[in-house]
């Protein structure tokens, strides 16, 4: 792949403009400057809850009312949360045909309520609640108030319909989200520490299957230098905010010939 010198954002947005069929893979890290922890990191969850101890199907099943304690916290700081410019940055690139899909780690909703309309969710969504021993659904708000822990109409404590560890990806987002990474042209991974499995693969088949790979996150992560062609370190809505500004610009659309 060329990617000459210059400004690696500016070149990221050529590829992109020239490739016209990107897919964008977001973690954590995109929601950050929505005021949402990621998992990782000193500021992080996992530095309050043990993962294995809080989110794990296993533990959810021991003890339901335990993982509600950490529950409680992410179900209320995503429901006040609002998209950032990075969300609708990836929007308005869906909107003008450089983007055709994104695919997340996330679980908050802020991609759709971003504006973005192909949105795969790889995790589930917290909007939802899911009884584990009768299957019935219920959106979050009719079974939720802060501080509560929801009961099924069975009586059985309701799980948020995302997916703990120990859990099945949801097989029709699995995939949709292979089937994009094997046929997109450019894949952007954005706010991702690329460490949880079977999220992390996504990366290495786009490569494979002949798609440039651009990062785009303050550190290094797993896949830079390795699976990554472009890493662009900034956050992510200050370099989507530039991306969108690059793509407007008519000396990057390569005629096709
Ligand atoms: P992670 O916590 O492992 O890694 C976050 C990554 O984002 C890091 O590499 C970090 O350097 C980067 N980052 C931090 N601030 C950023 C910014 N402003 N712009 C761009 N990048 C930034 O996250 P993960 O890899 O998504 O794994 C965590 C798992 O936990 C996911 O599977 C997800 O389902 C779940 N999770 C979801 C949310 C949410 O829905 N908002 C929040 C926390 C965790
Ligand atoms: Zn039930």
């Amino acid at each position: 792949m060329r990617t000459g010198g210059g400004d690696p954002i500016r070149e990221a947005a050529r590829i992109l403009a020239e490739r016209r069929n990107a897919v964008v893979l977001t973690g954590a890290g995109i929601s950050v400057e929505s005021g949402i922890p990621s998992f990782r990191g000193s500021q992080g969850m996992w530095a309050k809850y043990d993962p294995m101890e809080y989110a794990t199907l296993h533990a959810f099943m021991q003890s339901p009312r335990k993982v509600w304690e950490m529950l409680t916290e992410m179900v209320s700081v995503c429901g006040f949360a609002s998209p950032n410019a990075a969300h609708k940055g990836l929007a308005t690139l869906e909107e003008t045909g450089v983007v055709r899909a994104v695919i997340t780690q996330n679980v908050d909703g802020l991609h759709q309520a971003g504006g973005s309309r192909r949105v795969i969710e790889f995790h589930g969504n917290l909007d939802e609640l899911i009884c584990v021993y009768c299957w019935k659904r219920y959106p979050t708000r009719d079974r939720w108030t802060p501080g509560s822990v929801p009961l099924c109409d069975c009586g059985e404590i309701l799980k948020p319909n995302v997916v703990l560890f120990g859990e099945p990806i949801p097989w029709l987002a699995q995939e949709q989200a292979e089937e994009e990474a094997r046929t997109c042209g450019v894949l952007v991974v954005i706010g991702t520490s690329a460490q949880v499995s079977p999220a992390c693969d996504i990366p290495r088949i786009a490569k494979e299957s002949g798609a440039a790979v651009v990062e785009i996150n303050p550190e290094e992560t797993f896949l830079t230098g390795n699976v990554t062609d472009i890493h662009l370190r900034g956050s992510a809505s200050e370099v989507i905010g530039k991306i969108v500004i690059f793509s407007r610009d008519p000396t990057l659309q390569i005629p096709r010939g």
